[in-house]
Protein backbone atom coordinates (compact mmCIF):
# COMPACT_ATOMS: atom_id res chain seq x y z
CA UNK A 1 0.00 0.00 0.00
CA UNK A 2 2.12 3.42 -1.17
CA UNK A 3 1.36 4.99 2.70
CA UNK A 4 4.74 4.96 3.62
CA UNK A 5 7.49 7.92 3.33
CA UNK A 6 8.86 7.00 -0.36
CA UNK A 7 5.59 8.00 -1.73
CA UNK A 8 4.73 11.82 -1.83
CA UNK A 9 1.86 13.81 -0.04
CA UNK A 10 -0.89 13.22 -2.77
CA UNK A 11 0.04 9.72 -4.06
CA UNK A 12 -0.29 8.90 0.36
CA UNK A 13 -3.57 9.91 0.73
CA UNK A 14 -5.43 8.88 -2.35
CA UNK A 15 -4.22 5.85 -1.13
CA UNK A 16 -4.66 5.98 2.35
CA UNK A 17 -6.58 2.86 3.62
CA UNK A 18 -6.67 0.52 6.13
CA UNK A 19 -7.99 -2.85 4.40
CA UNK A 20 -8.61 -4.49 1.06
CA UNK A 21 -12.67 -4.13 0.28
CA UNK A 22 -13.83 -7.32 -0.78
CA UNK A 23 -15.87 -6.29 -3.22
CA UNK A 24 -12.58 -3.99 -4.65
CA UNK A 25 -14.13 -0.84 -3.33
CA UNK A 26 -11.09 2.07 -4.06
CA UNK A 27 -12.51 3.48 -0.67
CA UNK A 28 -13.50 2.06 2.88
CA UNK A 29 -17.19 1.75 4.16
CA UNK A 30 -18.15 3.93 6.56
CA UNK A 31 -18.62 1.72 9.64
CA UNK A 32 -21.63 3.81 12.01
CA UNK A 33 -21.39 0.91 14.28
CA UNK A 34 -20.81 2.30 18.08
CA UNK A 35 -20.00 -1.47 19.44
CA UNK A 36 -17.91 -4.59 18.01
CA UNK A 37 -18.91 -8.18 19.07
CA UNK A 38 -16.01 -10.58 19.71
CA UNK A 39 -15.73 -14.41 19.14
CA UNK A 40 -15.63 -15.48 22.79
CA UNK A 41 -14.73 -13.49 26.17
CA UNK A 42 -10.89 -14.04 25.71
CA UNK A 43 -11.05 -12.38 22.51
CA UNK A 44 -12.62 -9.87 24.36
CA UNK A 45 -10.56 -9.84 27.20
CA UNK A 46 -6.89 -9.74 25.11
CA UNK A 47 -8.65 -6.03 23.48
CA UNK A 48 -9.72 -4.56 26.86
CA UNK A 49 -6.40 -5.54 28.48
CA UNK A 50 -4.66 -3.89 25.79
CA UNK A 51 -3.01 -7.66 24.50
CA UNK A 52 -4.56 -7.25 20.80
CA UNK A 53 -5.36 -3.98 18.96
CA UNK A 54 -8.75 -4.21 18.44
CA UNK A 55 -12.26 -2.74 18.07
CA UNK A 56 -14.62 -1.92 20.71
CA UNK A 57 -16.63 1.10 21.36
CA UNK A 58 -16.72 4.28 19.32
CA UNK A 59 -16.50 6.39 21.88
CA UNK A 60 -13.08 5.62 22.65
CA UNK A 61 -11.87 6.25 19.22
CA UNK A 62 -11.97 2.54 18.09
CA UNK A 63 -13.89 2.14 14.71
CA UNK A 64 -12.48 1.22 11.40
CA UNK A 65 -13.60 4.79 10.11
CA UNK A 66 -11.99 7.15 12.57
CA UNK A 67 -9.30 5.25 12.73
CA UNK A 68 -8.56 5.26 8.82
CA UNK A 69 -9.17 8.87 9.23
CA UNK A 70 -6.10 9.23 11.46
CA UNK A 71 -3.83 7.34 9.74
CA UNK A 72 -4.49 9.68 6.82
CA UNK A 73 -3.92 12.50 9.21
CA UNK A 74 -0.92 11.57 10.42
CA UNK A 75 1.10 10.78 7.23
CA UNK A 76 0.12 14.40 6.10
CA UNK A 77 2.12 15.91 9.10
CA UNK A 78 4.58 12.98 8.80
CA UNK A 79 3.26 11.96 12.56
CA UNK A 80 3.78 9.35 14.31
CA UNK A 81 0.01 9.33 15.24
CA UNK A 82 -3.07 11.38 15.45
CA UNK A 83 -6.49 11.82 17.08
CA UNK A 84 -9.66 12.85 15.52
CA UNK A 85 -11.83 15.19 17.22
CA UNK A 86 -15.45 16.50 17.15
CA UNK A 87 -14.12 20.20 16.25
CA UNK A 88 -10.72 22.35 16.78
CA UNK A 89 -11.39 23.70 20.28
CA UNK A 90 -11.90 19.88 21.27
CA UNK A 91 -8.60 18.88 20.00
CA UNK A 92 -7.17 22.13 21.50
CA UNK A 93 -8.73 21.67 24.71
CA UNK A 94 -7.98 18.52 25.10
CA UNK A 95 -4.14 18.93 24.08
CA UNK A 96 -4.05 21.47 26.72
CA UNK A 97 -5.85 19.61 29.76
CA UNK A 98 -3.38 16.32 28.62
CA UNK A 99 -0.12 18.32 28.38
CA UNK A 100 -0.27 22.24 29.77
CA UNK A 101 -1.11 21.27 33.51
CA UNK A 102 2.01 22.72 34.62
CA UNK A 103 2.05 26.06 32.70
CA UNK A 104 0.89 26.92 29.12
CA UNK A 105 2.78 30.10 27.40
CA UNK A 106 1.67 31.67 24.40
CA UNK A 107 3.27 33.51 22.26
CA UNK A 108 2.08 35.65 19.35
CA UNK A 109 -1.63 36.08 18.55
CA UNK A 110 -4.02 32.90 19.24
CA UNK A 111 -7.77 32.17 17.90
CA UNK A 112 -10.53 33.76 19.85
CA UNK A 113 -11.92 30.53 20.90
CA UNK A 114 -8.21 29.34 22.03
CA UNK A 115 -7.63 32.13 24.11
CA UNK A 116 -11.41 32.55 25.49
CA UNK A 117 -10.43 28.63 26.95
CA UNK A 118 -7.25 29.62 28.55
CA UNK A 119 -8.39 32.99 29.94
CA UNK A 120 -12.08 31.63 31.19
CA UNK A 121 -11.20 28.25 32.24
CA UNK A 122 -7.52 27.06 32.23
CA UNK A 123 -6.93 29.85 34.44
CA UNK A 124 -9.93 29.26 36.78
CA UNK A 125 -8.78 25.61 37.24
CA UNK A 126 -5.89 26.70 38.74
CA UNK A 127 -3.46 26.09 34.95
CA UNK A 128 -0.93 29.24 35.24
CA UNK A 129 -1.57 30.55 31.54
CA UNK A 130 1.42 33.61 30.45
CA UNK A 131 0.66 35.23 27.45
CA UNK A 132 3.83 36.82 25.33
CA UNK A 133 4.05 39.01 22.39
CA UNK A 134 5.75 37.39 19.30
CA UNK A 135 8.64 40.15 19.82
CA UNK A 136 8.62 39.26 23.30
CA UNK A 137 10.82 35.86 22.94
CA UNK A 138 13.36 37.32 25.22
CA UNK A 139 11.02 36.68 28.22
CA UNK A 140 9.95 32.91 27.00
CA UNK A 141 12.86 31.72 29.27
CA UNK A 142 11.97 33.36 32.16
CA UNK A 143 8.73 32.27 31.65
CA UNK A 144 8.94 28.66 31.44
CA UNK A 145 9.76 28.27 35.21
CA UNK A 146 9.81 24.46 35.63
CA UNK A 147 10.17 21.77 33.30
CA UNK A 148 6.89 19.69 31.74
CA UNK A 149 5.47 22.81 30.82
CA UNK A 150 3.66 24.01 27.15
CA UNK A 151 4.42 26.71 24.68
CA UNK A 152 1.68 27.25 22.40
CA UNK A 153 1.56 29.32 19.33
CA UNK A 154 -0.02 29.55 15.93
CA UNK A 155 1.80 30.78 12.45
CA UNK A 156 0.59 32.64 10.45
CA UNK A 157 -1.39 34.07 12.84
CA UNK A 158 -4.93 35.77 12.24
CA UNK A 159 -5.45 38.21 10.72
CA UNK A 160 -1.82 40.05 10.74
CA UNK A 161 -0.56 36.98 8.95
CA UNK A 162 2.22 37.39 11.41
CA UNK A 163 4.76 34.18 11.38
CA UNK A 164 7.02 32.59 14.14
CA UNK A 165 10.09 31.03 14.18
CA UNK A 166 9.38 27.64 14.93
CA UNK A 167 12.46 25.62 14.73
CA UNK A 168 13.71 28.78 17.25
CA UNK A 169 10.62 28.04 19.27
CA UNK A 170 10.85 24.03 19.91
CA UNK A 171 14.78 25.17 20.54
CA UNK A 172 14.11 27.41 23.05
CA UNK A 173 11.12 25.04 24.78
CA UNK A 174 13.00 21.80 24.72
CA UNK A 175 16.25 23.43 26.23
CA UNK A 176 13.54 24.38 29.07
CA UNK A 177 11.97 20.91 28.89
CA UNK A 178 8.86 21.73 27.75
CA UNK A 179 6.86 20.64 24.88
CA UNK A 180 5.84 22.56 21.66
CA UNK A 181 2.23 23.11 20.48
CA UNK A 182 1.33 25.00 17.28
CA UNK A 183 -2.09 25.22 15.72
CA UNK A 184 -1.30 24.72 12.18
CA UNK A 185 -5.16 25.77 10.55
CA UNK A 186 -4.25 28.90 8.51
CA UNK A 187 -1.17 26.82 6.81
CA UNK A 188 -1.72 23.38 6.25
CA UNK A 189 -0.12 20.34 6.14
CA UNK A 190 0.67 20.96 2.67
CA UNK A 191 2.60 24.59 3.31
CA UNK A 192 4.01 23.81 6.27
CA UNK A 193 4.93 20.82 8.74
CA UNK A 194 5.71 22.06 12.19
CA UNK A 195 6.77 18.55 13.62
CA UNK A 196 9.68 18.31 11.01
CA UNK A 197 10.83 21.67 12.39
CA UNK A 198 10.42 20.23 15.77
CA UNK A 199 7.12 21.09 17.02
CA UNK A 200 5.51 18.23 19.39
CA UNK A 201 1.86 18.27 19.02
CA UNK A 202 0.62 20.10 15.85
CA UNK A 203 -3.32 21.00 16.07
CA UNK A 204 -6.02 21.51 13.05
CA UNK A 205 -9.20 22.67 13.04
CA UNK A 206 -10.23 20.20 10.45
CA UNK A 207 -13.47 22.98 9.89
CA UNK A 208 -11.15 24.64 7.48
CA UNK A 209 -8.89 23.53 5.46
CA UNK A 210 -8.58 19.85 5.96
CA UNK A 211 -12.43 19.59 5.20
CA UNK A 212 -12.12 22.47 2.55
CA UNK A 213 -15.84 22.41 1.96
CA UNK A 214 -17.78 24.33 4.62
CA UNK A 215 -19.96 21.63 5.43
CA UNK A 216 -17.99 19.44 8.48
CA UNK A 217 -16.78 20.36 11.90
CA UNK A 218 -13.63 18.60 13.07
CA UNK A 219 -10.17 19.14 14.64
CA UNK A 220 -7.45 16.92 14.22
CA UNK A 221 -4.09 16.20 16.52
CA UNK A 222 -0.71 15.16 14.80
CA UNK A 223 1.86 13.95 17.01
CA UNK A 224 3.85 11.18 18.98
CA UNK A 225 2.51 7.99 20.35
CA UNK A 226 3.35 8.17 23.27
CA UNK A 227 1.98 11.52 23.68
CA UNK A 228 -1.11 10.79 21.47
CA UNK A 229 -1.73 7.90 24.25
CA UNK A 230 -2.23 10.92 26.95
CA UNK A 231 -5.00 13.16 25.00
CA UNK A 232 -6.83 9.97 23.53
CA UNK A 233 -7.90 9.62 27.54
CA UNK A 234 -9.13 12.80 27.81
CA UNK A 235 -10.81 12.68 24.24
CA UNK A 236 -12.62 9.28 25.22
CA UNK A 237 -13.33 10.67 28.97
CA UNK A 238 -14.47 14.33 27.82
CA UNK A 239 -16.27 12.14 25.35
CA UNK A 240 -14.96 14.41 22.03
CA UNK A 241 -14.83 12.05 19.30
CA UNK A 242 -16.64 13.33 15.86
CA UNK A 243 -18.63 10.57 14.18
CA UNK A 244 -17.76 8.10 11.67
CA UNK A 245 -19.98 9.50 9.02
CA UNK A 246 -18.42 12.84 9.70
CA UNK A 247 -14.60 11.43 9.57
CA UNK A 248 -15.39 9.72 6.10
CA UNK A 249 -16.30 12.87 5.00
CA UNK A 250 -12.98 14.33 6.16
CA UNK A 251 -11.28 11.45 4.43
CA UNK A 252 -13.32 12.18 1.60
CA UNK A 253 -11.61 15.46 1.84
CA UNK A 254 -8.43 14.87 2.84
CA UNK A 255 -8.01 13.34 -0.77
CA UNK A 256 -7.77 16.56 -2.64
CA UNK A 257 -6.15 19.06 0.09
CA UNK A 258 -2.83 19.15 -1.91
CA UNK A 259 -4.68 19.80 -5.01
CA UNK A 260 -7.07 22.18 -3.31
CA UNK A 261 -4.09 24.06 -1.75
CA UNK A 262 -1.75 24.56 -4.53
CA UNK A 263 -4.53 26.64 -6.21
CA UNK A 264 -5.70 28.65 -2.58
CA UNK A 265 -1.69 29.32 -2.95
CA UNK A 266 -1.75 30.46 -6.35
CA UNK A 267 -4.97 32.25 -6.20
CA UNK A 268 -4.14 33.90 -3.16
CA UNK A 269 -0.75 35.25 -4.38
CA UNK A 270 -2.31 36.52 -7.72
CA UNK A 271 -4.88 38.51 -5.21
CA UNK A 272 -1.92 39.99 -3.27
CA UNK A 273 0.09 41.51 -6.02
CA UNK A 274 -3.21 42.79 -7.63
CA UNK A 275 -4.34 44.71 -4.08
CA UNK A 276 -0.68 45.64 -3.63
CA UNK A 277 -0.92 48.16 -5.94
CA UNK A 278 -4.76 49.38 -5.69
CA UNK A 279 -4.93 52.93 -4.72
CA UNK A 280 -7.15 52.28 -2.18
CA UNK A 281 -5.65 49.64 -0.45
CA UNK A 282 -2.50 50.94 2.28
CA UNK A 283 -0.88 47.13 3.25
CA UNK A 284 -1.26 44.05 1.66
CA UNK A 285 -0.08 41.42 4.38
CA UNK A 286 0.11 38.16 2.97
CA UNK A 287 3.40 36.01 3.31
CA UNK A 288 4.16 35.20 -0.28
CA UNK A 289 4.91 38.83 -1.05
CA UNK A 290 8.34 40.30 -0.89
CA UNK A 291 7.42 42.97 1.01
CA UNK A 292 5.49 41.26 4.03
CA UNK A 293 8.09 41.55 7.06
CA UNK A 294 7.47 37.42 7.72
CA UNK A 295 8.67 37.12 4.02
CA UNK A 296 11.89 35.66 4.67
CA UNK A 297 11.58 33.24 7.58
CA UNK A 298 8.22 32.27 5.85
CA UNK A 299 9.91 31.43 2.92
CA UNK A 300 12.12 29.39 5.04
CA UNK A 301 9.56 27.41 7.26
CA UNK A 302 7.01 27.05 4.65
CA UNK A 303 5.91 25.08 1.01
CA UNK A 304 3.58 27.99 -0.02
CA UNK A 305 2.62 30.65 1.33
CA UNK A 306 -1.47 29.56 1.92
CA UNK A 307 -4.73 31.34 0.84
CA UNK A 308 -5.27 33.90 3.42
CA UNK A 309 -4.41 37.34 3.20
CA UNK A 310 -5.46 40.75 4.64
CA UNK A 311 -5.71 43.92 2.71
CA UNK A 312 -5.62 47.35 4.82
CA UNK A 313 -7.95 50.17 3.26
CA UNK A 314 -6.92 53.49 3.90
CA UNK A 315 -10.94 54.27 5.20
CA UNK A 316 -13.12 54.31 8.46
CA UNK A 317 -14.37 51.44 10.33
CA UNK A 318 -18.00 52.41 8.07
CA UNK A 319 -16.56 52.42 4.42
CA UNK A 320 -14.52 49.38 4.80
CA UNK A 321 -17.33 47.39 5.80
CA UNK A 322 -19.20 49.07 2.98
CA UNK A 323 -16.50 47.74 0.64
CA UNK A 324 -16.88 43.86 2.30
CA UNK A 325 -20.92 44.57 1.53
CA UNK A 326 -20.63 45.66 -2.27
CA UNK A 327 -18.35 42.31 -3.10
CA UNK A 328 -20.47 40.23 -4.73
CA UNK A 329 -18.72 36.69 -5.28
CA UNK A 330 -16.88 36.72 -1.68
CA UNK A 331 -19.30 35.74 0.79
CA UNK A 332 -19.54 38.02 3.89
CA UNK A 333 -18.68 35.26 6.51
CA UNK A 334 -16.43 33.97 9.34
CA UNK A 335 -14.65 30.84 8.89
CA UNK A 336 -12.05 30.18 6.49
CA UNK A 337 -10.43 27.69 4.22
CA UNK A 338 -13.27 26.63 2.16
CA UNK A 339 -13.95 26.27 -2.02
CA UNK A 340 -15.35 29.45 -1.78
CA UNK A 341 -14.12 32.59 -0.88
CA UNK A 342 -15.44 34.38 2.36
CA UNK A 343 -14.26 38.05 3.68
CA UNK A 344 -14.33 39.85 6.86
CA UNK A 345 -13.77 42.62 8.94
CA UNK A 346 -12.05 41.45 12.03
CA UNK A 347 -12.83 44.71 14.07
CA UNK A 348 -16.75 43.59 13.54
CA UNK A 349 -16.03 39.77 13.39
CA UNK A 350 -13.32 37.15 15.07
CA UNK A 351 -12.30 40.67 17.21
CA UNK A 352 -15.09 42.23 17.93
CA UNK A 353 -15.39 41.13 21.53
CA UNK A 354 -12.24 42.57 22.50
CA UNK A 355 -11.61 46.38 23.55
CA UNK A 356 -10.19 48.82 20.20
CA UNK A 357 -6.81 49.39 22.84
CA UNK A 358 -6.44 45.60 22.85
CA UNK A 359 -7.20 45.53 19.15
CA UNK A 360 -4.18 48.43 18.30
CA UNK A 361 -2.18 46.42 20.47
CA UNK A 362 -2.12 42.84 18.24
CA UNK A 363 -2.16 45.70 14.96
CA UNK A 364 -5.61 45.29 14.03
CA UNK A 365 -6.89 48.23 12.28
CA UNK A 366 -10.87 49.29 11.36
CA UNK A 367 -9.77 49.37 7.92
CA UNK A 368 -8.31 46.13 7.40
CA UNK A 369 -10.70 43.17 5.94
CA UNK A 370 -9.41 39.65 6.23
CA UNK A 371 -10.30 37.11 2.98
CA UNK A 372 -10.42 33.74 2.72
CA UNK A 373 -9.67 32.98 -0.81
CA UNK A 374 -11.39 29.93 -2.41
CA UNK A 375 -10.78 28.23 -5.76
CA UNK A 376 -13.23 30.27 -8.22
CA UNK A 377 -11.15 31.77 -11.00
CA UNK A 378 -8.92 34.62 -9.50
CA UNK A 379 -9.64 37.29 -11.87
CA UNK A 380 -13.06 36.85 -10.97
CA UNK A 381 -11.75 37.66 -7.71
CA UNK A 382 -9.79 40.33 -8.33
CA UNK A 383 -12.65 42.01 -10.20
CA UNK A 384 -15.16 41.37 -7.54
CA UNK A 385 -12.43 43.58 -4.95
CA UNK A 386 -11.84 46.22 -8.09
CA UNK A 387 -16.03 46.68 -8.21
CA UNK A 388 -16.39 47.09 -4.48
CA UNK A 389 -13.42 49.46 -4.02
CA UNK A 390 -14.42 51.08 -6.35
CA UNK A 391 -17.88 52.06 -4.61
CA UNK A 392 -20.36 51.07 -7.28
C1 LIG B 1 -11.43 27.86 13.58
C2 LIG B 1 -10.16 27.77 14.32
C3 LIG B 1 -10.07 27.03 15.52
C4 LIG B 1 -11.27 26.34 16.15
O1 LIG B 1 -11.75 25.31 15.37
P1 LIG B 1 -13.28 24.77 15.42
O2 LIG B 1 -13.27 23.66 14.43
O3 LIG B 1 -14.18 25.91 15.09
O4 LIG B 1 -13.50 24.29 16.82
C5 LIG B 1 -8.83 26.97 16.14
N1 LIG B 1 -7.75 27.59 15.63
C6 LIG B 1 -7.81 28.32 14.49
C7 LIG B 1 -6.57 28.99 13.99
C8 LIG B 1 -9.02 28.43 13.81
O5 LIG B 1 -9.07 29.16 12.67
Amino acid sequence: MPTDHKYGNATRIIHNRRHQDPFGSPYSPVYNTTTYRFADTEALLDVIEGREDGYLYTRWGTNPTIRELEQGLAALESAGAALAFASGMAAISATLLAHGRKGIVCMGDLYGGTQNLLVNHCQPLGIPVTFLRAHELDQLDAALVEPGMLVFCETPANPTLAILDIHDLARRAHSRGALLAVDNTFASPINQRPLELGADLVLHSATKYLGGHSDLTAGALMTSEPLAKQVAAWRKNLGQLLSPETAALLSRSLRTLPARIRQHNENALALAKAMETHPAVNRVLYPGLETFPGHALAARQMAGFGGMLTIELAASRKQTAAVADRLKVFLLATSLGGVESLVSQPCATSHHGISPQERARQGITDGMLRLSVGLEDASDLINDLEQALSGH
